[in-house]
């Protein structure tokens, strides 16, 4: 690394920031059949058999916003995110640890909602919390979770494998969680102009419940793995739909297209939209924190998803030379740009 020049992190960005630790940080063993770059590492264990190792760190202020977050929910969530990187992969979560930092503004009646929303999650997806780590904080919560989970060799699904031709997939809805979010927010700034103003959050459950509550999509993977089909190439929809096809396109050195009127909305998302003046296309492509898997199959295996309620085919993959793009409701093509959440990025 270059000590005597100062690079902003706003020039390269979280993604830039991560390909340069990439280069910086080489694997060492031969058992890592996957270190940084993908949705989780992957390392040799015994014969063919794999065990998967990821991390993500939830921070109050960047993450949630305890003004309208349950800690009960937000124990649930920081479990779920954590799972949904080994269901990415094609995985079987195992256990995770956990590192929690507190200030002295916490109960420990409000430290033991947060496991309980933690253990609800650990017992939804049958894994075990076994450790962690414990530290005070004068800025904030933080919550760090490393999940490990399990596989086989030939049924890991990378973010590199979409092979030209692949049907794009797409599991449950998009943009849920994001409007969700705009509604949290609004009503949060009703709340802070007037604390005798209830919340209206009637007619809204469905979306916020994607935002504070979001579930990993484990019964998917379990799914696929009874109808005997194994995704080319898989990644989980934190960022949005537009981030995540760019990544395994990147990834796979391959081109896409994908159809406006083939991607999953819930009803709720789309007049939520409208209703704050948002374009519903937006919001599916570029929204995030949805946790639904986005996956690319062989179009022989169409058969095995086309009636498949919890799964959408949304395009197909072509070569690289032909970009990544979208066909819009009025017929134009339109490359897909990422506008996802990117930390560090203005
Ligand atoms: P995801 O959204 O699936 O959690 P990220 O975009 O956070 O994935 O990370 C992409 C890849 O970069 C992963 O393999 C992750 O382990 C790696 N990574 C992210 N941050 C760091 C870091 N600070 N040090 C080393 N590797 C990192
Ligand atoms: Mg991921």
């Amino acid at each position: 690394m270059n000590e005597s020049k100062r690079t902003e992190l706003s020039e390269i960005g979280e993604f830039g920031l991560i390909d340069r630790l990439k280069e910086f940080l080489p694997a060492k063993s031969d058992k890592i059949v996957k270190s940084i770059g993908d949705d989780a590492a992957v390392i040799k264990t015994e014969e063919n058999g794999i065990q998967f190792i990821s991390t993500d760190l939830l921070m109050e202020g960047v993450h949630f916003d305890l003004a309208y977050t349950p800690l009960k929910h937000l124990g649930y969530k920081s479990v779920a995110v954590n799972v949904s990187d080994i269901a990415a992969m094609n995985g079987t979560p195992s256990h995770i640890v956990v590192g929690i930092a507190l200030s002295n503004r916490f109960s420990v009646e409000a430290i033991e909602e947060l496991y309980t929303g933690m253990k609800l999650a650990c017992d939804a997806y049958s894994i075990d919390l076994v450790g962690g780590d414990t530290t005070s904080s004068r800025s904030g919560l933080g919550i760090s979770v490393t999940v490990v989970g399990e596989g086989r060799e030939e049924e890991v699904a990378y973010r590199s494998g979409a092979q030209i031709n692949d049907l794009i997939c797409v599991t449950g809805d998009l943009g849920a969680a994001f409007m969700g979010l705009q509604v949290l927010e609004r009503e949060k700034q009703v709340y802070l102009a007037n604390p005798e103003m209830q919340p209206e959050l009637v007619g809204k459950d469905y979306i916020v419940q994607r935002q504070l509550r979001p579930e990993a999509r484990i019964d998917v993977i379990k799914s696929l793995k009874s109808l005997g089909l194994k995704p080319n190439a898989m990644i989980d929809i934190s960022d949005g739909l537009a981030s995540e096809l760019l990544h395994i396109c990147k990834e796979s050195k391959v081109g896409a297209y994908i159809y406006e009127d083939k991607l999953p909305i819930d009803p709720m998302t789309f007049d939520t939209a409208r209703e704050f003046e948002l374009d519903p296309l937006t919001i599916m492509l570029n929204g995030g924190e949805d946790y639904e898997l986005l996956f690319t199959i062989a179009q022989a295996d169409y058969d095995k998803v086309r009636n498949h309620p919890d799964i959408s085919v949304i395009g197909y993959i072509k070569s690289a030379d032909e970009g990544v793009n979208i066909y819009t409701k009025g017929d134009h093509l339109v490359p897909v740009t990422a506008q996802g959440w990117n930390h560090f990025k203005a």
